[in-house]
């Protein structure tokens, strides 16, 4: 079975997620079948093999068919592949919540899992007004989120979002968060530096909540880098000032760390860099490796404890049908051992060094604009006018072996932490051959 005996199959019959599918028929975006993955590599059915530089989707942490998680996965589908968890409970899921509580020092012990980014998103904003409702302040019903945030696609989370593209045309079914300003360093006026913009962001923050926080349930941000909204990295004094501030106006702190999770920002959490915690962190993408899907939203006893009673619907009356699959969660625990056992951490830094200093023709490239890093993620805007320039980019990197998928005009790098040091030469070369002839 080669490429075009599944492409024919796929159009007929899948339809593709984020994707206007007559652009696969026009061949505008080409449909790509793929038939394995090996590290940092994928394969499609005729041969030919792509770098997956964007992690699939940004879950990858540690490549494709990695023994280490295989193994894990092997060893837990002989004894128990999935049981409810209410009621019931399994080795796996035990160990999985210690170790994540753990890993925030015993400050976020309570864990509810989920299947994918968005449930847990939307269980930690039911929480949190829940929570609110159980202390007799049900009027905290409102959730404030930044400009250019993204949470996910379900109807709560895009009521959260500001991505227009996803968005607006739902925006009659939505209940519409407030967007504040972003913190994020582009928008540096000329001698400002992006921790000036950080505490910008966080005067405009401090105004609403002065006058109303008593509406408010909780402020949501993407520590760090706003993803889906165009990578957008700003300074830690931001989240800083937001934690001072929401527990100044008893506001929870909502930590969405589904993207930016597990090393990818530098530190395992993003929010450590700013030395504070969340009232809820929101887990998945990197969770299990890029395995299985599950998702987790950490809290704290405080939270915990509003929950805790006699009465049922006091209670978190939420559940999802895979909630902490025992093959997933088996996935996760191997992903933690390799970060506990191989300095994921020291190791990356040393990678993201050598690799931005590869990536200087990208950042010196006449037109690119706001070249930006933090961890391991990479991003660069271009000035272009073309329309279809993020097709022509897409196409031109699937001709030169690489997985690339900007944003708009945002061309972005986020690789599995395994690549090695010929592959990264490769991708930065080949990064910028293709942006030139995109650009041609
Ligand atoms: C991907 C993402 C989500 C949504 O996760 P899904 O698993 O795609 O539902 C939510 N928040 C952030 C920051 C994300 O990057």
């Amino acid at each position: 079975m080669n490429n075009a005996h599944w492409l024919e199959r796929s159009r007929a019959a899948v339809w593709h997620p984020c994707t206007q599918m007559k652009l696969h028929d026009s061949g505008a975006l080409p449909l790509v079948p793929i038939a394995r993955g090996a590290g940092a590599w994928l394969y499609d059915f005729d041969g030919q093999r792509y770098l997956d530089a964007i992690s699939s989707w940004w879950v990858n942490l540690f490549g494709h068919a990695n023994p280490r998680i295989n193994a894990a996965i092997h060893a837990q589908l002989e004894c128990l592949e999935q049981v409810i968890l209410a009621g019931f409970t399994h080795a796996p899921v035990v160990e999985l919540s210690e170790r994540l509580s753990a890993l925030t020092d015993g400050a976020l012990g309570h864990a509810f899992y989920a299947s994918d980014g968005s449930s847990a998103v939307e269980i930690a904003l039911k929480m949190s007004f829940h929570a609110w409702h159980n202390a007799g302040q049900p009027q905290k019903n409102r959730f404030l989120c930044l400009a250019g945030s993204y949470h996910g696609e379900t109807l709560g989370t895009l009521g959260v979002g500001d991505v227009g593209l996803y968005k607006d045309v739902y925006a009659p079914l939505l209940r519409q968060a407030t967007p504040l300003p972003s913190p994020e360093a582009r928008q540096a006026a000329p001698g400002e530096t992006a921790t000036d913009v950080a505490q910008r962001a966080a005067a405009a923050l401090a105004a609403v909540l002065e006058t109303g926080h008593d509406a408010i349930a909780a402020l949501i941000v993407e520590p760090l880098v706003q993803g889906a909204g165009g990578m957008l990295m700003y300074d830690p004094e931001y989240l800083r000032q937001a934690r001072a501030l929401c527990d100044r106006y008893q506001v929870h702190l909502i930590a969405d760390e589904i993207m930016v999770g597990f090393g990818r920002t530098g530190t395992l959490f993003a929010h450590e860099q700013a030395g504070i915690r969340p009232d809820f962190l929101c887990l998945s993408k990197g969770l299990t490796g890029g395995y299985l899907p599950l998702s987790v939203v950490l809290t704290t006893d405080a939270v915990y404890a509003q929950f805790y009673d006699e009465q049922i619907t006091r209670g978190f009356l939420h559940s999802h049908s895979y909630t902490g699959n025992p093959l997933a969660c088996r996935a996760a625990l191997a992903t933690l051992d390799i970060f506990a056992e191989e300095d994921v951490l020291t190791r990356n830094r040393a990678f993201a060094d050598r690799f931005t200093a590869l990536l200087r023709p990208l950042a010196t490239h006449p037109q690119a604009r706001h070249f930006r890093q933090r961890g391991m993620i990479w991003a660069v805007d271009i000035a272009t006018d073309a329309a279809d320039f993020r097709l022509r980019l897409f196409r031109e990197a699937l001709r030169r072996e690489l997985l690339l998928r900007p944003l708009g005009n945002t061309l972005y790098l986020m690789p599995p932490y395994i690549l090695s040091d010929s592959d990264a030469e490769l991708l930065a070369e080949r990064t910028v051959a293709a942006l030139d002839a995109a650009l041609t």
